[in-house]
């Protein structure tokens, strides 16, 4: 029998354990998936927004995955980290780890007045508004008017969604109540979301840009002279030496175009607008009060390369709510190596490089293996492909001998899982809050509002 441990029970880790499953050349492979937290899922329970109901409801197939009885789920404990478990100390318990970690940091933008408060990252506030338990921010939209979101990716549009919303569209999600109250009080009118390059090289995807046009409360406001094509794609199609056009510039492109023929927005307009904004990049937070006050931005322009150069001109947005929505960033686990110019595991193939050598019995997924980047089915062939690679080391790393019972070895160093019935548990309760509030399943904010559910049945 091969014991493996998945560390991790986002995607990347989930469709691991399924590809160990699926794999037909070693038939006896039990799988432990390892989370930090409480609570299956990651990024599907803790990043895809609430509103995504559609990508929200992939939870049932990983359901489905962690649910096999040869897996086994072992949440609440942590590896790597502050009192964690090293992971020399996992190497004792099963022959193979996977560490499916993610990229949980969020990039600094390291420009002056970046701490200010009102300032923060995209990721606290969608920590914020998807409840997880370590959020420690809170207050975002208080008396802010305008919100600034930096970065034109998908978290930017996230976001910019969610402001934009306000309470009465997201009380049939899994909001928790201090941040639906927080949303209903918003007085936000005016987001604007600002890319440093121009629409050719904004990282969002159509579908998820569509939906901003499509809110009842918002409107879009663009302004076609920031439209500018990239001139190496300006060039008529088909003339030597042109790239085409990607696919996804050209739909999103219409979708600009469309909303740049607009008529302006009227003062007295009672709606929500988001305006999107191209070749704007962010100097300097500025402060009034102790508090942000606006972005001061260099206005740019294509370089006709991919990239922008600054010309020279300015432009100060009024903000008391600004987001860095710039990317994640994958962080070092204490004895694991790192790459600290990719924010990666150094790999082949998903095996983890020592001093670039292939370390035996150690591998990674996902986005802490290849970057923050694709959509989440991207991970399953990432995941099946870290996977092939320990089956082919199978025969070695049975060899090893490892503990009998590494649940027990976990009780005996201190550790108190909490398995799949603790989980259930929880989502129980969760179902009770939301009943209690007239609401579908309500999320548990707090860990120890998870760890007390989790106890009513099933933690060691
Ligand atoms: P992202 O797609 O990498 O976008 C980051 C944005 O930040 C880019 O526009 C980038 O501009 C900008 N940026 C980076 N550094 C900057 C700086 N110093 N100053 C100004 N702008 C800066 O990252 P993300 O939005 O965090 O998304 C991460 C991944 O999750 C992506 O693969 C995304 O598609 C996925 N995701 C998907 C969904 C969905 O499918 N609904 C939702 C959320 C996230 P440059 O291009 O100029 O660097």
């Amino acid at each position: 029998m091969l014991r493996v441990a998945v560390v991790g029970s986002g995607p990347s880790g989930v469709y691991t354990a399924q590809a160990l499953l699926q794999q037909s050349r070693v038939p006896d492979v039990r799988v432990h998936v390892l989370d930090r937290l409480p609570t299956p899922y990651g990024l599907v329970r803790y990043g895809v927004a609430p509103d995504h109901e559609k990508i929200k409801s992939l939870q049932n197939s990983l359901r489905a995955v962690l649910e096999d009885d040869r897996i086994t789920f072992v949440g609440h404990v942590e590896v790597g980290g502050e009192g964690g478990l090293s992971p020399a100390r996992l190497k004792e318990l099963y022959h193979a780890v996977v560490y499916c970690v993610g990229a949980a940091a969020d990039r600094p933008l390291a420009v002056p007045g970046e701490d200010l408060p009102g300032s923060f990252s995209a990721t606290e506030f969608v920590s914020w508004y998807s409840a997880h338990p370590d959020t420690a921010a809170d207050g975002f939209t208080l008396g802010a008017r305008s919100a600034v979101v930096i970065g034109v990716g998908n978290v930017a549009v996230d976001v910019a969604r969610i402001l934009a919303r306000g309470a009465a569209e997201l009380r049939s999600t899994d909001v928790p109540p201090a941040a639906l109250d927080a949303l209903a009080a918003s007085r936000v009118r005016d987001v604007h979301i600002a890319g440093r390059r121009g629409p050719s090289q904004a990282r969002f995807t159509t579908k998820e840009l569509r939906e901003l046009g499509a809110l009842p409360r918002a409107r879009m406001v663009v302004n076609g002279a920031e439209l500018a094509l990239d001139p190496a794609y300006a060039a008529p199609a088909g003339a030597p030496g042109t790239p085409p056009l990607p696919a996804v510039v050209r739909r999103n492109l219409e979708v600009l175009r469309g909303w740049s023929a607009d008529p302006p927005p009227q003062e007295d307009d009672l709606e929500r607008h988001i305006r999107l904004r191209f070749f704007l990049r962010p100097v300097e937070l500025l402060e009034r009060g102790g508090r942000v006050a606006g972005v001061r931005f260099a206005r740019t322009a294509p370089d006709g390369a991919g990239g922008v150069r600054d010309t020279g001109g300015h432009e100060d947005i009024e903000a008391q709510l600004v987001l860095r929505a710039v990317g994640y960033r994958g962080t070092p686990l204490p004895g694991l190596p790192f790459d600290p110019a990719r924010s990666t595991v150094p790999h082949l193939a998903g095996r983890v490089l020592r001093d670039g050598v292939a370390s035996p019995g150690e591998y990674v997924a996902g986005w802490i293996k290849r970057g923050p980047t694709g959509v989440i089915g991207s991970n399953r062939s990432c995941a099946k492909e870290t996977v092939a690679s320990l089956i082919d080391d199978a025969p070695l790393l049975a060899e090893r001998a490892v503990a009998a019972d590494p649940l027990g070895a976990l009780r005996n160093w201190g550790l108190r899982p909490v398995e799949w019935n603790g989980w259930l548990s929880i989502e129980r309760a969760e179902a009770a809050l939301g009943r209690s509030l007239g609401r579908g399943q309500v999320k548990i904010p707090d860990w120890p509002g998870l760890l007390d559910a989790a106890r009513g049945d099933g933690i060691g």
